[in-house]
């Protein structure tokens, strides 16, 4: 079931990138695992999928998206957070200062800068 095309393709990207110096090993041989590790995932997924009968009733729940904690600022700097916070950066706002992630809730941060 292996492709050779995929197979040579695969080790001659494994040479060009230099990735056999990690492990020391020739770049067919790890060409040849990752070929492996994508017929076993295969596999595994398919023996999943019997198990659970192939009924969508019995999949796993996906979880949620994540809703955002919105932030604004007022005239001072003074950042207001969704869940009942305030926060002041020395400069600038959470984007300048790659604040990602609200440190009271940990959601992600939505920021927004007031109209002037
Ligand atoms: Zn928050």
């Amino acid at each position: 079931m292996t492709d050779p095309t995929f197979l040579e393709e695969l080790t001659a990207l494994i040479n060009k990138h230099n990735l056999e110096n990690g492990s020391n090993t020739p770049d067919y041989i790890l060409a040849d695992y990752l070929n492996h590790c994508l017929a076993i995932f295969d596999s595994t997924v398919k023996e999943r999928s019997r198990w659970y009968g192939e009924n969508p009733k019995n999949l796993p729940p996906i979880a949620p998206p994540i809703e955002p904690c919105l932030w604004t600022v007022d005239d001072e700097g003074t950042w207001s957070t969704e869940c009942g916070n305030a926060f002041q950066f020395e400069v600038d706002g959470p984007h300048e200062n790659n604040a990602r992630f609200c440190q009271y809730c940990g959601h992600p941060i939505d920021a927004v800068h007031a109209n002037h």
